[in-house]
């Protein structure tokens, strides 16, 4: 349930209604906009009795919100969310490109990796240091070791980091590492480590599951919110439909359909969606034009021998030239990068 005040109410007014939500043990959450302050009831609101909130003064109106999300639901936040990390930010008016190798390998190839894709306009490195693989006999990632060579390329290059965790184990070393954490597709509705990530209080890539629908993507966002973490980021990798012709379906729409519901961010990730690095770059320029705040991209030194995910990572000069194509299309949507 939301409180919509009037456009200019008194700050005496918001916090004599809020006083009164607390009173009935429920959690209030204050979205000031530049014309109205929207306040959100959170809890069991069985209690209350909602028809008094109507008479306080400077309220406009009480709206329910039939959603079982509600702090990442529009409807309590309208304005859209920018999420910062480390020296950049994800929202409006940018977008951020996320790139780097499926895997961490080794430090000199992270390295050489976070150069080129800085170069090309990247601002953050992704690089896998622990790697949920479908075969327990494949590579699993450096873990700790991986964490330690993204910190070291943050520190030649200055560019912000993300790593995917799998364990509350992996958030605490990621903690130490690098600026924003990955919860994977095969994660999403992992409860527990949704609630860990939470209360960790670092920015959240939150992946959409392979199998999820809209409903419970934002569902399984609004676990990390509730332990007190707003800097949520989504980002659409496909999901699974009768399609073989490419990994996983990219369902670009839920970029579209998630600005209409959430006032998180969301970005694209167009490497796992498509499987194969010759449909990166049309996928990624539609992402663009649908207004996704951010895209996550895989690169590789040597795609042809890396560890994991060679056959959609793309070559630096496929990424740079990437990048070039790409500025038209940002500046369309009033975007920078
Ligand atoms: C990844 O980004 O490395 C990854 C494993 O992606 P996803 O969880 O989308 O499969
Ligand atoms: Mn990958």
């Amino acid at each position: 349930m939301i409180v919509v005040m009037k456009p200019d109410a008194a700050d005496s007014s918001i916090q004599s209604i809020k006083q009164y939500i607390e009173s009935f043990q429920l959690q209030v959450h204050l979205s000031k906009g530049e014309e109205v302050t929207i306040i959100g009831i959170v809890g069991d609101k069985s209690k209350l009795p909602a028809e008094n909130l109507t008479s306080f003064k400077d309220v406009e109106k009480i709206v329910p919100i039939s959603e079982s999300y509600k702090l990442s639901n529009i409807k309590l936040h309208p304005e859209p969310t920018t999420v910062s990390v480390g020296n950049t930010t994800i929202g409006p008016g940018n977008l951020t490109i996320m790139a780097g190798p499926c895997a961490v390998e080794t430090e000199k190839q992270l390295l050489e990796i976070a150069h080129a894709v800085k170069a090309s306009g990247a601002t953050i490195l992704r690089g896998g240091a622990y790697k949920p693989r479908t075969s327990p006999y494949s590579f699993q990632g450096l873990e700790a070791e991986g964490l330690r060579y993204m910190q070291t390329a943050k520190q030649e290059t200055g560019l912000t980091t993300i790593c995917e965790v799998v364990s509350q184990e992996a958030i605490e070393a990621a903690e130490k590492y690098v600026d924003m954490i990955q919860i994977g597709a095969r994660n999403m509705q992992n409860f527990i480590l949704l609630k860990e990530a939470g209360r960790s209080g670092m920015p959240v890539l939150l992946k959409r599951g392979l199998c999820a629908t809209i409903d419970e993507w934002l569902n399984a966002a609004e676990y990390i919110i509730a332990e007190g973490n707003p800097n949520v980021v989504l980002c659409e990798r496909g999901i699974r439909t009768f399609e073989t012709a490419t990994r996983n379906t990219l369902d670009i729409s839920a970029v579209p359909v998630l600005k209409s519901k959430t006032h998180l961010p969301v970005i694209v990730d167009p490497s796992h969606s498509t499987g194969s690095y010759k449909y990166v770059a049309p996928m990624a320029k539609a992402a663009v034009a649908c207004d996704s705040d951010g895209l996550m991209i895989e690169v590789h030194n040597d795609p042809a021998n890396a560890l994991s995910d060679g056959p959609q990572s793309l070559t630096f000069k496929k990424f740079d030239a990437l990048c070039q194509e790409l500025k038209p299309f940002a500046k369309l949507v009033h975007r920078t990068f």
